[in-house]
């Protein structure tokens, strides 16, 4: 047994102090006891959380879920650590039927292998949306909504963002729905008015992807998906804090109207936890700058940003209080996907982060081992 002491323990909306935290590879319990045969961990004062669930990412540290390479997932799942990650799910993109299925079938031959961060599932983003919000996603792998092309890895989906204003995705909902309501369907990269957005509630939208990205912008006409997913108190969306992807201003404004209902998530691309230069997104060029990835014609390429840092972000342009904060990275992106992580409760996995006051990322466990110092 371990027992992390010494530390500032965040947990149910509350900071713990002088409590330790014993875990095998999974959580026992949080209490003032320190058993003497625990092999003690001394935190140093440090912040300690669940670890961080990222449910829209692409890639880092130089690999893409895309690549189709058990190697490449591998690289993913290491490189996250150090960003405070423990689980995330493999986001694919808008590719050609052979390319998505190439890294579908890579996935479920070796998503459970990864020594790093867990792969917890998979995260289709396209190739359904709308080719007028295609944004960094090749317009031209765009198709309706179809089963088949995803049909042998439906287990292993747990959110598919699409655009459910374009022909054929009702019934590819109301199919979903049916023989897997587990999956989380969110509308994304989609062109939906303020009526359609509010319809797709109806017909199995729970969520938003990257809200404000690759939408219409909210206008107090035409209110569009951010006025609908903004005034339904049952939808939920997440953000990209990376300071480019939406004007800081918004992180307090969405939190007081969403609540619960705010995630974060990075969207890294291969780019993520490297240096500046060109590399590539959804087989397009991207280049890397000052903090950006762009497509060569300007277009936002996902991002580079490392989850501890959007934490960091969110934090220093909100109200919001670290408790609420690290729930926005743990236990409400776990509860939305229906997992048993990202809580510190008995018989949760030991999946443990240690940080410190700038958000800079000290140990990772993950189920109980130290993975990252
Ligand atoms: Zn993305």
């Amino acid at each position: 047994m371990k027992a992390i002491i010494n530390a500032k323990i965040i947990t149910d909306g509350k900071i713990l102090v002088g409590y330790n935290l014993l875990f095998v590879q999974k959580i026992i319990t949080i209490t003032k006891e320190l058993p003497i045969w625990a092999e003690v961990i001394d935190a140093g004062g440090a912040y300690l959380s669940a670890g961080f669930v990222d449910i829209h990412i692409h890639g880092s540290g130089g690999a893409d879920v895309m690549d189709a390479t058990p190697e490449s997932l591998e690289i993913i799942s290491q490189t996250l650590l150090q960003t405070g990650t423990t689980s995330f799910l493999a986001t694919t993109m808008t590719m050609s039927p052979l390319e998505i299925d190439k890294a579908l079938l890579n996935l479920q031959h070796h998503k459970n292998s990864v020594t790093g961060a867990k792969i917890v599932g998979v995260h289709l983003e396209g190739p359904f949306i709308n080719a007028q919000k295609h944004g960094a996603q090749n317009p031209e792998y765009i198709q309706q909504p179809n089963i088949e092309i995803i049909a042998s890895y439906l287990e292993m989906i747990k959110m598919i963002t699409l655009a459910p204003e374009v022909e054929g995705a009702k019934a590819f909902m109301a199919y979903l729905q049916k023989h897997y309501p587990k999956i989380v369907l969110s509308i994304g990269h989609s062109d939906a008015t303020y009526m359609q957005s509010q319809q797709s509630f109806k017909e199995g939208i729970t969520h938003a992807t990257h809200l404000f990205n690759a939408m219409n912008p909210l206008h107090h006409r035409e209110p569009g998906i951010v006025g609908a997913v903004l005034a339904n108190n049952s939808i939920s969306c997440d953000v990209i804090a990376d300071l480019i992807h939406i004007h800081p201003a918004f992180f307090n404004l969405v939190y007081t109207l969403k609540q619960e209902q705010l995630l974060l998530i990075t969207d890294a691309m291969r780019a993520g936890c490297m240096k500046c230069g060109t590399y590539t997104l959804g087989g397009q060029k991207v280049i890397v700058k000052e903090g950006e990835a762009r497509l060569e014609d300007g277009t936002l390429a996902g991002s580079v940003l490392k989850f501890n840092e959007a934490l960091k972000n969110f934090y220093n342009h909100s109200e919001i209080k670290l408790p609420e904060l690290i729930a926005m990275v743990t236990k409400l992106p776990a509860q939305k996907l229906g997992l048993e992580i990202g809580e510190l409760k008995e018989d949760y996995p030991a999946d443990l982060v240690l940080f410190d006051e700038a958000f800079k990322v000290l140990k990772v466990f993950v189920d109980g081992e130290l993975r990252y110092s």
